[in-house]
């Protein structure tokens, strides 16, 4: 049976460490402030938000709401970030995506002061990712993978990870991660050829596809530790990866589950990248 690597751990040891963060800032005046933007009520915005929330509470972090209707023009939701970014008392930004479809978002995500990309819309956070340097902060997700294999004590070093998936949001992130920590990186796609003999080789694997079932044991092998990033809905309702769990889960080391595992991370991580750019901004 392999070890599970659930999130909740994960998070609350990251938790932990920032409610003592959070209050050495307001003990010098600083309250850590998250502004979220949300356009239209999708419903997992709208889960996304109230988990943020709960957490941001929990830390002692501030947070402030920007609603804006579906039809909001884009101009309208220029000058909100425009707002964000010359408010001192912002330290971070949350929007969420995708916008509706008459919103150029590439030119939004932009406008977004880099200080304050807490979860890398911009492309000057994205190039720190691939430079190491820089004033963002990696995607949430991206990190949440990175904080989960750290607190279960994964060597990278030396060690063959392989990242199937390569979006801005969360493959290219990830290898880049990885890479930093000295693994040893192969990225594949739906282009891949014999994808699962080389998953096969990997120490770590990385699945950020979503599509349910797409690691199957031939994926795998008796060492190997999985992190499934995919969230899937099934047609019988909750939620499921992109790894044949029930499948799989005999054949290796360690595994996430979904749900419970990744996403518990991601808002952490969202928090802690907040807390940082307070304290960046209170220097
Ligand atoms: P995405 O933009 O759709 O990218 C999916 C990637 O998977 C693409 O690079 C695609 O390859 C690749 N792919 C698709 N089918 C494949 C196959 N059969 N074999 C190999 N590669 C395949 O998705 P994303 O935004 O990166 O998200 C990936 C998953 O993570 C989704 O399930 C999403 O819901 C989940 N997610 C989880 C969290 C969390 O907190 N846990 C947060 C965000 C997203 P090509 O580039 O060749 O098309």
């Amino acid at each position: 049976m392999a070890e599970l690597l659930k999130g909740a751990p994960v998070a609350g040891a990251i938790i932990e460490r920032l409610i003592a963060r959070a209050g050495q800032l307001r003990s010098r005046g600083v309250v850590p402030t998250l502004a979220i933007v949300r356009v239209g009520e999708r419903c997992d915005d709208l889960a996304y938000e109230n988990a943020a929330i709960r957490r941001c509470d929990k830390i002692g972090i501030a947070v402030r709401r920007f609603r804006l209707e579906p039809d909001v023009d884009q101009d309208r939701l220029l000058e909100v970030l425009e707002e964000i970014n010359q408010d001192k008392g912002i330290h971070g930004c949350l929007m969420f995506r995708p916008l509706p479809k008459h919103i150029d978002e590439r030119i939004v995500c932009q406008a977004l002061n880099a200080s304050k990309d807490v979860d890398c819309m911009t492309d000057r956070s994205l190039a720190g990712v691939f430079t190491g340097k820089g004033p963002g902060f990696p995607p949430c997700t991206a990190q949440a993978v990175m904080e989960i294999l750290e607190y279960y004590g994964v060597e990278l070093e030396g060690r063959h990870a392989t990242v199937i998936g390569r979006s801005l949001v969360i493959g290219k992130p990830v290898a880049m991660l990885l890479q930093a920590k000295n693994a040893t990186v192969t990225m594949c796609h739906s282009k891949t050829r014999d994808i699962a003999g080389i998953c096969r080789q990997a120490d770590i694997l990385v699945a950020a596809v979503g599509h349910a079932g797409t690691v199957t044991p031939e994926f795998t092998n008796p060492g190997q530790i999985i992190v499934d990033v995919g969230i899937n809905s099934l047609p019988e309702g909750g939620l499921t990866g992109d790894v044949d769990f029930a499948a799989v889960e005999p054949m290796v080391k360690a595994i996430t589950p979904v749900p419970a595992g990744v996403g518990s991370v991601t808002t952490a991580v969202l928090c802690k990248h907040l807390i940082e750019a307070s304290e960046r901004a209170a220097v």
